[in-house]
This record gives C-alpha cells, structure tokens and sequence, in this order.
C-alpha cells in the first residue's frame, strides 16, 4: 500500500500518514489493537451521521422551546444554532479539513463520516497534507467549531429555562446532554479506533468525533 500523500510523493517524501492495513504474511504477526478501515461500513456512517443531525435538531428545538413566549428571540437564536452546526460540518469540514485527509488519497476510501466523498465532490485534495494537523490551532479552527456545535444549546437554552421552566424545553435540552455522551462514547469506542485519521484528525483534538 502506499503511504505517501500524493503532494509529498512528488518530492520523494514520505508521510506515514496510513499505517499498514495489509494483513501480514503470518496471522501471528498482527498487530494487536483494533482493525483500521479503509472504507467504513455505510450503517456506521449513517449512524454516525444521524447522531449528529438528531443532536443539531434538539438544539435547535431546545432554544426555539426554551423562548417559545419570545418568538423574536427564539427563531433567529434556534436557526442561527441549526444552521451554524449544520454548515460547520457538512460544509466547512469538508471544505476546509478534508482536503488534507488520508481518506482524500484512498481509492474507494469512506471515512467514519462520509465527508471525504462530500470533499471531493467539492475540491481538489490538499497540496500540502501538513496544513491537515494544523486545524486543530486558533480561535476559530475547525476543532473549535466543531466543539460549539456540540455545547452551544446548553448556554443558549438554559437561561431560558431558569426564566419559565417547562418539560418542553428541558426534554430536549436533556436529550443533547445525553447525545453529547453518547456521540463522544461512540467517537472513542467504535469511530476512532478504526479511522486512519485518528491521530492526526482536529475532530478527535477536540475530544469530539466529526
Ligand atoms: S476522517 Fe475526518 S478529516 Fe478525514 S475525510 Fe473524514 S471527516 Fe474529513
């Protein structure tokens, strides 16, 4: 398998950005730990996804409810969230991390997320695979984003509820607290053991799976 990014390739370079996932010659000889996936089955995906989309939803229903006798507050505040998260994934990460991902370099790669297809149906691969470890730094690097995108209902709907308390609001805000957990459970036990990207991905920096 080769190992080097295709812009490094050219120089000679070798970034060992894929560790081997060729089985070795005897079985004995495996590596212990867990399998690295070149292409991640679709249920994982979908489900990694969906978790994300049901998160970003009871945010927003979270906020619109905890406001719901300020509508002037509620919709842009509850909008704003649903489309900041949303962007900041589906659109940003692929735009703007992806490019200089390993799984931008896999022939019939999918990655835990399915963003490298989103990615290169968006633009080229990254002439410089480096600037890939690079967006977990600054204030607004995708790291960051990406965290916001998980918190953000919290202090949003909160001092709403402490106002006028309702089950309406608080279902919904309790429902993010748990998909926070379950998302990160899920990110460290079954998504990032797996990804080729793991050690150098921005997503796990931030202690969030993408
Ligand atoms: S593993 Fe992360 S950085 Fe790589 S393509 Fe998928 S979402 Fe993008």
């Amino acid at each position: 398998m080769d190992s080097r990014h295709p812009a490094r390739a050219k120089s000679g370079a070798t970034l060992h950005l894929v560790p081997s996932v060729e089985p070795p010659a005897n079985p004995g000889d495996q590596a212990p730990g867990p399998r690295p996936f070149r292409r991640f089955a679709l249920w994982r995906v979908l489900s990694l996804d969906g978790l994300a989309v049901l998160h970003y939803t009871a945010g927003c229903l979270a906020i619109l409810a905890a406001y719901r006798g300020h509508p002037v507050l509620a919709w842009p505040l509850g909008l704003t969230y649903l489309v900041f998260a949303t962007v900041q994934l589906f659109v940003l990460m692929p735009l703007v991390v992806c490019p200089g991902c390993v799984y931008r370099t896999i022939r019939d790669g999918r990655c835990p997320s399915g963003l490298n297809l989103i990615s290169a149906r968006l633009c080229p691969p990254s002439p410089n695979a480096l600037e890939f470890r690079e967006r977990s730094h600054g204030a607004l690097c995708q790291s960051k984003l990406t965290w916001w995108s998980w918190i953000a209902p919290l202090p949003l709907a909160l001092p709403g509820l402490a106002l006028s308390f309702s089950w309406t609001a608080a279902a919904p805000t309790a429902l993010v607290v748990a998909l926070i957990a379950i998302r990160r459970l899920a990110s460290r036990r079954a998504v990032c053991p797996h990804c080729l990207a793991h050690r150098w991905c921005p997503a796990s920096r931030a202690g969030a799976g993408a």
